[in-house]
C-alpha cells in the first residue's frame, strides 16, 4: 500500500509541473573526428588562455555511503557519513570571447531533490550566492553554453534562473538527456520542476572523439582548451569536464569522484548509481591524470577544497 501511495503521489507531481520544452541542436562546432589529436601529449603542447572562476552557491547534505563507499579497503573511518558539502559552478572565459558554464549549482531558496523518493538532498545557500547573482556581480553578461555534468539537484537547480537570465544551450550526453526527459526522472534524482525552462539541448555525443586513457572526449571549442569527458556510472551519462588552461591543465571529476577519498581509493556510492561502471570511469580518470604531470585535479563535493568564507575562486590568472 505504502509504494502505490508513493506511486501516486509522483505521478501526481509530474503533472503538476510544467515542464517546458526541450529542443534538441546542433550549434556546437566540435572538433571533427579527422581532425582528433594523437593523445593528450599534443593537447597539453597547445594550452590555452581561459580564466576559470569557480563559484561556491552553497551547500547539500550527503552522505550515507553516497559520497563514498565506507567499505572499501582504506578509506578513513567517517568520511561515509552525512555532511554538508560545498556545491560549485564554473565560469570559463574563452579568449574567443564565449562563455561556459559548468553546472549551475544550487538555486536560491528551496532545492533539495530526492533519490527514489525516499533518500532527500536537502540544499542551502546564502542570500547572493546562487549562480546568476554571482555572475551578475562579475559583470558577466552572456553565458554561450551551459555544461551539465548531469541533472541532480544539486549541479542543476541553478539551471532554470540562468536560462532565464542568459538562455545558452546546454550540452549533457545523450544518456543524462534521455534519463532527462524520462517520466521516471524523479525517482532519480532529476527534480525537473526545479528548473523547469525552455531548453535548448545538444548531446556532447556529436563531438565525441577517442581519445587515451579515457575514450569519449569532446573538444568544445575545437582547440584543445575545454574537454567534456564520459564518465558514467553516477547517472547513466555523467561527464568530467578537462580544462587546458595556460595557468596549469585542470581535471574536474565532478560527481564521478565526490571526494578525494573517493578518487584515491575508487570508492563511488550512492543510492541509484551503476558502482561498476562508476569505478571504471574512476579507472580511467586516474589514467588520464597520471598521463599528464602537474594536472590539478577538482573533485565533485571535496569540502578541504572550498575553505574559509570565500564563495568565489579564481582558478586561473589570464596572461
Ligand atoms: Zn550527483
Amino acid at each position: 500500500m505504502a509504494g502505490l501511495a508513493v506511486a501516486v503521489s509522483a505521478t501526481a507531481a509530474l503533472a503538476a509541473c510544467d515542464i517546458g520544452e526541450i529542443t534538441e541542436v546542433t550549434q556546437v562546432s566540435w572538433r571533427a573526428a579527422a581532425d582528433a589529436p594523437d593523445g593528450w601529449s599534443e593537447v597539453l603542447a597547445k594550452p590555452s588562455d581561459i580564466k576559470v572562476t569557480a563559484y561556491v552557491t552553497g551547500e547539500v547534505f550527503a552522505g550515507g555511503g553516497v559520497l563514498i563507499d565506507p567499505s572499501v579497503d582504506g578509506v578513513p573511518e567517517g568520511l561515509g557519513e552525512d555532511q554538508w558539502v560545498p556545491s560549485l559552478s564554473y565560469l570559463v572565459q574563452h579568449p574567443s570571447g564565449q562563455n561556459v558554464l559548468l553546472d549551475s549549482g544550487v538555486r536560491a531558496g528551496e532545492c533539495g531533490y530526492q533519490i527514489l523518493l525516499v533518500l532527500d538532498f536537502p540544499c542551502r545557500n546564502k542570500p547572493g550566492q546562487d549562480v546568476v547573482s554571482q555572475l551578475s556581480r562579475d559583470g558577466i553578461d552572456t553565458i554561450d553554453f551551459l555544461v551539465a555534468t548531469h541533472f541532480h539537484g544539486d549541479h542543476a537547480s541553478g539551471l532554470g534562473p540562468i536560462m532565464t537570465r542568459y538562455d545558452p544551450v546546454i550540452l549533457a550526453s545523450a544518456d543524462e538527456i534521455d534519463a532527462l526527459k524520462s517520466p521516471l526522472r524523479e525517482t532519480q534524482g532529476y527534480r525537473y520542476e526545479q528548473f523547469a525552462a525552455d531548453m535548448r539541448v545538444e548531446a556532447a555525443d556529436n563531438g565525441f572523439l577517442e581519445m587515451p586513457y579515457i575514450g569519449k572526449a569532446a573538444d568544445l571549442f575545437g582547440d584543445g582548451s575545454v574537454w567534456l569527458l564520459a564518465t558514467p556510472g553516477h547517472t547513466p551519462g555523467h561527464m568530467s569536464v578537462f580544462l587546458n588552461a595556460a595557468a596549469g591543465p585542470v581535471l574536474m571529476t565532478f560527481d564521478a569522484a565526490h571526494l578525494e577519498a573517493t578518487y584515491r581509493y575508487n570508492a563511488p556510492g550512492g543510492l541509484g548509481a551503476d558502482l561498476d561502471v562508476a569505478s571504471d570511469s574512476i579507472s580511467k580518470l586516474t589514467a588520464l591524470a597520471d598521463a599528464m604531470p602537474g594536472v590539478a585535479l577538482v573533485f565533485g563535493h571535496e569540502p578541504t577544497q572550498w575553505t574559509g568564507d570565500a564563495i568565489r575562486h579564481d582558478l586561473t590568472t589570464t596572461k
